[in-house]
């Protein structure tokens, strides 16, 4: 699954490149759902349905419509592509997808938990490198690790994963989502991500609710979102993390009045690049499921469902004088989970501002604003 800081796709370069073809406001990534499908059932996610759920399966894109889309997408500029899930590794032509996308000179990045990594991939990886492999640490005790995953098992078929993609020198980008259920091992979880990545150790404290709205599935989500005083103490405990927040404070907190004129979206939903979900429906954000910015691409070319999202993006304004006086001139937004993607899945609504984002949003912002005085007197 995509872990989300803040609903990450896709990790563009920061390149000059990107910040032109981005002006042109027409998605430069794709990311494939391929599937809802997981061999791992964690606690904290959005999407998973069991690996054998075979009405999920019935609906998944087939090889054919994913090439289809992936030369629409080429054909209008896209370069950069995502394969994600569920667990993407479940599709037995897993393999297959990933050769067709690497001919069509796409930079193919792939999110896993590693599990189902076999000897078949090993050789496909090293033979065409993914340009990033990102694998999630839920722990990396037996225990922890499957308090998380849900599966007797799990922890073993993970290590084994990745020692093989590690001892076949594939590079590979570990992370971690920091939960309740794993928060007392994240400094350990730190170091083995550390030690054993190409990428600097990123975590996210942040818990989407589910997107097939499954109340009880939400509830357990609810039970490991840690609350500000957490998420502040492990801002605060991650030296890159926190010396990052220090440094990109007059970005993250604005110092003049904002006024976004009612208009919805004030987030760059319209760079973010396509999203595809594993039944064919395009979003432009993953988390955006909100009906009117939802196509099916079993029926709308890719450029005419963009065409309509966007369009819906830009007219979309609000009347709800809640938001209007205070999401809508928030200069601390950067630091909020609130977006009209989590919004909408929060409340039904994409513009209703959410009490718990707000705490941890001012919590976060008085500790940014200590660490930052403090660096400078030092
Ligand atoms: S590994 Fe866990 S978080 Fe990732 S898709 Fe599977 S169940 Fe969800
Ligand atoms: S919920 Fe609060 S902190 Fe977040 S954007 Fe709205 S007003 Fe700002």
């Amino acid at each position: 699954m995509i872990e989300n800081e803040n609903i990450a796709s896709v990790n563009l370069p920061d390149s000059d490149l990107v910040k032109k073809l981005q002006r042109t406001k027409t998605p430069v990534s794709i990311n494939f759902e391929l599937t809802a499908r997981c061999n791992n059932n964690c606690r904290h996610c959005y999407i998973n349905l069991p690996e054998n759920n075979t009405d999920a399966e019935s609906l998944e894109l087939d090889i054919n419509e994913i090439e289809d889309l992936a030369d629409q997408a080429v054909n209008n500029g896209v370069l950069w592509c995502l394969l994600t899930g569920g667990e993407p590794l479940l599709r037995d032509d897993f393999s297959e997808i990933y050769l067709m996308l690497r001919r069509k000179g796409l930079l193919v990045s792939v999110f896993t938990n590693a599990c189902l990594i076999n000897e078949t991939h090993v050789k496909l990886f090293k033979k065409y490198k993914p340009r990033e492999l990102e694998v999630t640490v839920y722990g990396i005790t037996e225990k922890t690790y499957e308090k998380v995953s849900g599966i007797k098992g799990s922890y073993k078929l993970f290590k084994n994963g990745l020692d093989r993609l590690l001892t076949n020198d594939i590079p590979v980008s570990l992370k971690a989502m920091a939960i309740h259920s794993n928060i007392h091992e994240i400094e350990n979880i730190a170091d083995f991500c550390s030690k054993h990545s190409k990428k600097k150790f990123k975590f996210d404290p942040f818990l989407h609710k589910r997107y097939d709205g499954d109340e009880k599935r939400n509830k357990k989500i609810l039970s490991e979102r840690l609350n500000k005083d957490e998420i502040v103490k492990i801002e605060q405990n991650n030296f890159a993390r926190k010396n990052a927040l220090i440094k990109s404070c007059d970005q993250l907190i604005f110092y003049q009045d904002i006024d976004a004129s009612g208009r919805v979206f004030t987030c760059g939903v319209l760079k973010n690049g396509f999203e595809i979900s594993y039944d064919g429906k395009l979003r432009l954000c993953p988390a955006l499921l909100h009906p009117d910015y939802v196509y099916s691409l079993r029926i709308f070319s890719l450029m005419d469902a963009y065409r309509k999202i966007a369009e819906n993006i830009i007219k979309a304004r609000s009347y709800n004088e809640d938001f209007l006086n205070k999401c809508n001139k928030c200069k601390i937004i950067n630091l909020c989970y609130f977006c009209p993607a989590n919004s909408f899945l929060e409340t039904g609504k994409l513009d209703t501002p959410i009490d718990t984002f707000c705490k941890n949003a001012h919590a976060r912002q008085k500790a940014i604003l200590e660490w930052k005085k403090s660096s400078s007197l030092s």
